[in-house]
């Protein structure tokens, strides 16, 4: 198997709070190869953006490593972190405030390409905004446009542009989608997933969507209260999860077809506090299979077969029709 573009290891983000420590992020560790998808999913407050802010050390971690490409991102100092950050570049959920209202949309798309130096005349940079305006499906003549003037999913492609002017090789892409309706949603990720395979892109791609990350992820990583809980294919993790957390998400989730309905399971309380996490299995105070263990113990992340992880002291698979 090829080194993969990413590796992350025990990436941790505590903050500090009177009294003790929030860990938003509590020992995180996967991997994306180059021109692949994995999806973080999990509720609000899990720790997911955070940990795609790090990737890019928009925020600092506490705690693991970040390997791209074998370089560890962590040791780089402010000069060589700038140069690195031309392969990793990351989109935003919000589309109206990711962009700076006031600048053209030539000037928007050209910024990576002034910051990295990457063009050596008005006239090559200018070209060159036409040609990635034109990657996402807009045309020249809304070079001169400011980002007021455009409807939410024009300016997420318009932001998926600036992402791509730099000729990154990695893109996070935190809840991309999910402030545009959902006729839009569809034609992003069809962008993304053709942009993908004309330049072999790999996305860390952060949803709470399931139907979305079904769509469009290789892979999946599951996240509850900072941790990873559950990690496969994402053929393999829809068609039968191991983890009680990830049975509760897809049974929740909608599905069209009457047939395929799912019996729902559902769970009690909400997501607890970062700041009062429960002890052992975070998950055990709304797990419906919680035993006497799992508020002692942490469970670890266990390979469950085919590289199928789970972290659950009683993980099985459930079958879900499909
Ligand atoms: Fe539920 Fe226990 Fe598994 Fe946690 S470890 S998911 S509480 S059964």
């Amino acid at each position: 198997m090829n080194a993969p573009l990413l590796s992350v290891r025990g990436l941790a983000k505590h903050f500090p709070i009177k009294g003790g420590q929030v860990k938003a992020v509590d020992g995180v560790s996967f991997e994306v190869a180059a021109g692949e998808t994995v999806a973080l999913v999990g509720e609000s407050g899990c720790g997911k953006s955070t940990t795609g802010r790090m990737l890019l050390r928009l925020t600092e971690p506490s705690a693991g490593t970040i390997s791209f490409d074998g370089v560890d991102l962590l040791g780089l100092g402010r000069t060589d972190l700038r140069r690195r950050r031309r392969e990793l570049q990351i989109v935003f959920q919000d589309p109206y405030s990711s962009l700076s209202p006031r600048n053209r949309v030539e000037d928007i798309i050209a910024e990576p390409l002034d910051v990295h130096g990457l063009c050596a005349s008005r006239e090559q940079r200018r070209d060159r905004v036409i040609e990635l305006l034109r990657l996402v499906g807009l045309d020249a003549i809304h070079l001169r446009r400011h980002p007021f003037e455009f409807s939410g999913g024009q300016r997420q492609r318009i932001a998926i542009a600036r992402a791509l002017a730099p000729q990154p090789r990695l893109i996070v892409a935190d809840e991309p989608v999910s402030a545009l309706d959902v006729s839009v949603q569809a034609q992003v990720v069809n962008l993304m997933q053709d942009l993908q395979e004309k330049f072999g892109l790999a996305y860390v791609f952060i949803s709470h969507d399931l139907a979305v990350v079904r769509h469009i992820a290789h892979r999946v990583a599951v996240m509850y209260l900072g941790r990873l809980v559950e990690m496969g294919s994402t053929e393999t993790l829809f068609a039968a999860p191991h983890h009680p957390y990830t049975q509760a998400l897809l049974s929740a989730a909608p599905v069209a077809d009457p047939e395929r309905r799912r019996t729902r399971i559902v769970l009690s309380g909400d997501v607890p506090s970062p700041a009062n996490a429960p002890s052992g299995c975070h998950f055990h105070p709304r797990c419906p299979v919680a035993q006497a263990v799992c508020r002692e113990s942490v469970p670890e992340l266990r390979d469950m077969g085919n590289g199928h992880m789970a972290a659950c002291h009683f993980g099985k698979p459930f079958p879900i029709s499909v």
